[in-house]
């Protein structure tokens, strides 16, 4: 069976025998492990259809794992189609549009544009996959300014789950799951992405050390419910383990980070930045005109791979009893990371010709997270429930799927969409992959 997949595409084919299966199937969370039972490494848009046909011929399940950031729950049968080398970029800069392959990730979406003074709405790490990315929507260090990511998604190549190519002009149906639908019956080979006229930002971290945490969270908590339209803001408590790895300054301290964007000139953007640095004695003040090249820098998520235990969800608001309700739980809590992101303003703008993604609705996302495999069992998912028991006054109904984690039931899973958008996403499944090979949502 390899053999005859093998001669209808140019990538290697590997099955659980072969040396090139394990690196092929690596996914960036290592407490998941994938086990299909052919990995297939396309190559080009011929290659993602004929893996698709081959599937679908044998009625073997198609998964698909691009840069691997989204691996929560493993794959354990049929046929998984990595995209890894499909991970051409090209700007035309003219029309402002990015073209980016299938298994791209942003580092160097953003590295390309950045060479013709043009920026993409990336997400906050440059190792994520777009693909996987845009098909969750996307809220990144511009969310508040621009939107969700999937806003700019202008049109994809796409093979359903038919084997067909098809290209979102002619399917404008296909183009409104992309943003955001998750599942859609098709998969991406191209990507066209609008891009917007920007070189620096002002953007950075301010770090607080833990006897100044809980002043300046609450202080951000205030200020959010007047935080100017054009500023995106994120609080992460943070644990940081005492390796030698970590720079010194952070080496074993429980810090709260505050992550600041603000796409326009440094003097407006220090003034706009100026309570949250008076919120507390800041300890290191990482804000500053910023290269967009450098947009990473905000973050500064992990990019080698690492176990991962990550759940999440959205609030409708915040206020001085939801920081006592968070603060009690972050005291003692045995995730490493703890973040909130503030959403609003352009991320409840849906884009004009509409888009099926979750959480427009949420002013919040919450997300938590552990590398440490002994609390996988218990102590991390009993933790996330009492998370989750003690912030319900807050919760938004309406989660986003790129935030949800590893999904605890069906009903968890339907979340992350409104009921009416499930409806129409299974329509377009429906529609585009009849027959199931690409699975769907629950
Ligand atoms: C360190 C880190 C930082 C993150 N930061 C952000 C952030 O700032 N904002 C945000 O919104 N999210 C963020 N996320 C979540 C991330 O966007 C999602 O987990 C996303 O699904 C990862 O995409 P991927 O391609 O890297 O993952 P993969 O595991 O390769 O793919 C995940 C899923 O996406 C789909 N998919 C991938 N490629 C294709 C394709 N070519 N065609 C069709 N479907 C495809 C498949 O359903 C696949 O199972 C972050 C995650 C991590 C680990």
């Amino acid at each position: 069976m390899p053999a005859s997949l093998a001669s209808r595409v140019s990538g290697p084919v590997f099955t659980p025998a072969d040396a090139g299966y394990a690196p092929e199937i690596a996914a960036f969370n290592l407490a998941v492990t994938h086990t299909p039972e052919l990995v297939v490494g396309v190559t080009s848009l011929n290659d993602l259809a004929e893996a698709v046909r081959f599937a679908r011929e044998r009625r073997m399940p198609v998964s698909v794992q691009g840069a691997g950031h989204g691996a929560y729950v493993p794959i354990t049968s049929g046929l998984l189609i990595s995209t890894r080398r499909m991970d051409q970029v090209r700007i035309d800069v003219p029309a402002r549009t990015a073209f980016i392959g299938g298994g791209a990730c942003w580092g160097p979406v953003v590295a390309a544009a950045a060479d013709h003074g043009l920026f993409p709405i990336t997400g906050s790490s440059p190792t994520v996959g777009v693909a996987g990315y845009l098909l969750g929507g996307g809220l990144g260090p511009l969310a508040r300014s621009h939107g969700f990511s999937s806003d700019f998604l202008v049109g994809a190549t796409l093979v359903t789950g038919s084997g067909e190519v098809v290209d979102t002009d002619d399917h404008p149906d296909l183009l409104w799951a992309l943003r955001g639908g998750k599942y859609i019956g098709a998969l991406v080979a191209e990507l066209r992405v609008r891009l917007v006229e920007q070189r620096t930002l002002y953007a950075g971290a301010l770090f607080f050390e833990e006897q100044h945490r809980e002043q300046a969270f609450r202080r951000w908590v205030d200020w959010t419910a007047t935080a100017d339209p054009r500023v995106t803001t994120s609080v992460a408590f943070l644990r940081f383990p005492p390796l030698d790895v970590v720079p010194a300054p952070l080496r074993g301290r429980r810090l709260l980070v505050l992550c600041f964007t603000y796409p326009g000139d440094p003097a407006e953007g220090a003034r706009l930045a100026a309570p949250l640095r008076a919120a507390a004695p800041v300890h290191i003040d990482d804000l500053g005109e910023l290269p967009c090249r450098d947009v990473a820098r905000i973050h500064n998520d992990p990019t080698q791979p690492m176990p991962a235990w990550v759940s999440g969800l959205a609030l409708d608001r915040v206020d001085p009893d939801f920081a006592t309700a968070f603060l009690d739980h972050v005291r003692d809590t045995p995730f490493t990371g703890i973040q909130v992101r503030h959403l609003g303003e352009a991320t409840r703008r849906d884009a004009a010709d509409g888009s099926a993604v979750g959480g427009r609705s949420a002013g919040f996302v919450v997300s938590y997270a552990s590398p440490d495999p002994s609390l996988f069992a218990q102590v991390l998912p009993d933790a996330s429930d009492r998370l989750m028991d003690a912030l319900r006054p807050w919760t938004c109904a309406e989660n986003n799927i790129n935030f949800i984690g590893r999904p605890r039931s069906a009903e968890h899973f339907a979340t992350a969409w409104p009921a009416v958008t499930l409806a129409r996403l299974a329509q377009v499944q429906e529609r585009y992959d009849p027959q199931g090979t690409l699975g769907h949502h629950p």
